[in-house]
């Protein structure tokens, strides 16, 4: 009996403690915590109320047509109360933080940000439209002046050998850009999962580029066998987030790790290499090791917009600019050694 007690004594202690370690410290706040209850059971938080809290009592919904009585629609209305109850405690909660002079802090792993048009972080959001809109431009000129402006083989192929490599990368670029516009809009898990899917898999891929076209992998043989053991990890790292557990730690390593061997990659190839347009990589290179600093030096959001993971996106606009005329060049200058060569 003695032990028994002991050990649910322990056991709620121990739940406690892992319960305030998964909370960020804005979300343990007692009076927050108070705030999103009594919103959820009342549909109110200080003075706005949600219709769309309202919730029938036996569970069974009223007279709507039938899409107002799934379960799923319930889940959905549920799920929505839930997001604008917390967001308007926590605007609360900080207005009275600030008024006491204290700084801001995390709710639920997020900075406080100021909610436009429903979208939760609207600075990410634009940023990753642009990024978006960068790769479109820099693919879609780099299509151009591979088939319209450079000459073509008999076949009517390019003779840049890396230009299928490029398509496939700009195709993985926009599909991850267009995720995390969607997940910064709104976070659930579905489109967490898909942002960092689609990040991860830009990531992977451009590794195995950068291993191609510094080490001038030309043969699809060894092309192949080169790609062959990162596609393997990166397709078990994604399916492990999804259908195991979302480890963001694990995560975080893996990415940073395939970030800075491509840099370093890129770095040691752009010092030995005499590329005409060598000094593009060194500013995107030196650019993308400062941008990551951003990633680890997280600040609070700047009137409640840019924080350090905004920042970071904003600075990947210019520096994608430069890398796809880089690869402009790479084309034109590959194709001209290419046709000396034919002559
Ligand atoms: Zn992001």
């Amino acid at each position: 009996m003695m032990i028994d007690r002991y050990s649910i004594a322990l056991f709620l202690v121990f739940s406690y403690l892992v319960g305030l370690l998964d909370a960020s410290a804005g979300d343990a706040d007692p009076r927050y915590r108070g705030c999103v209850a009594e919103c959820e059971k009342t549909g109110c938080a200080g003075g706005t109320c949600f219709p769309h809290c309202k919730f029938p009592s036996d569970g069974v919904a009223n007279d709507g047509p039938w899409y107002m009585q799934e379960p799923l629609y319930l889940k959905w209305k549920q799920w929505d109360c839930q997001s604008d109850c917390r967001y308007n405690c926590m605007i609360d909660r900080e207005k009275e933080r600030e008024a006491v002079g204290h700084g801001p802090v995390k709710y639920h792993g997020k900075w406080p940000f100021t909610r436009v048009f429903g979208i939760q972080e609207p600075a990410s959001v634009a940023f990753s439209a642009l990024n978006l809109a960068m790769h479109f431009h820099g693919w879609l000129s780099f299509f151009i002046l591979l088939y319209y402006n450079l000459p073509l083989r008999q076949d009517k192929k390019a003779y840049y050998e890396y230009a299928s490599l490029w398509h496939i990368y700009g195709l993985l670029a926009m599909n991850s850009w267009l995720w995390s516009a969607v997940f910064h809009s709104r976070d659930v898990d579905l489109t967490e999962k898909l942002d960092y899917s689609s990040a991860v898999a830009l990531l992977g891929y451009s590794l195995i580029v950068s291993i191609l076209r510094s080490f001038n992998v030309r043969v699809e043989a060894a092309r192949v066998m080169v790609a062959a053991p990162f596609l393997a990890f990166v397709t078990t790292h994604i399916l492990y987030l999804n259908f195991y557990t979302f480890d963001y730690g694990w995560n975080m390593k893996v990415c940073v790790a395939i970030g800075v061997a491509q840099l370093l990659i890129w770095a040691i190839w752009v010092g030995i290499t005499c590329h005409p347009s060598r000094w593009k990589l060194w500013v995107v290179v030196v650019g993308g090791g400062l941008a990551m600093l951003l990633e680890i030096y997280d600040f609070p959001p700047y009137q409640g917009f840019f924080d350090a993971h905004a920042i970071w996106h904003a600075t990947t606009i210019p520096l994608t600019c430069l890398w796809w005329s880089f690869i402009r060049d790479d084309a034109k200058f590959q194709t001209s050694i290419l046709l000396k060569k034919a002559k």
